[in-house]
């Protein structure tokens, strides 16, 4: 598996701050973009990630809905809290 991505920016699609979901856009440096959820209550949980069909997936080719993204969710989360994206677009 030598596929790693990494976030290159993170964007605040929606959020609602009583209940704690939010909604990000996030773009990864090969330029792949994904729709993520999240719930913060008050630990930030990754709920939902799916990439956009915008471009291939940069995985399995395919440019139609694939799961392959799922299998990184942990990793990009430890990159969402190390990097602090979602301060960072909240704060925007
Ligand atoms: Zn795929």
């Amino acid at each position: 598996m030598s596929y790693r991505p990494r976030i290159a920016n993170l964007e605040l699609a929606s959020g609602n701050k009583e209940d704690g979901l939010y909604e990000f856009k996030m773009k990864l440096v090969d330029g792949t973009q994904c729709r993520v959820f999240y719930s913060h209550s008050p630990e930030w949980k990754l709920t939902n990630i799916s990439r956009l069909q915008k471009t291939p997936c940069p995985v399995c080719r395919k440019d139609f809905i694939c799961k392959c993204m799922d299998q990184w969710a942990g990793d990009l989360h430890q990159q969402m809290i190390d990097d602090q994206w979602m301060e960072k677009a909240i704060a925007e």
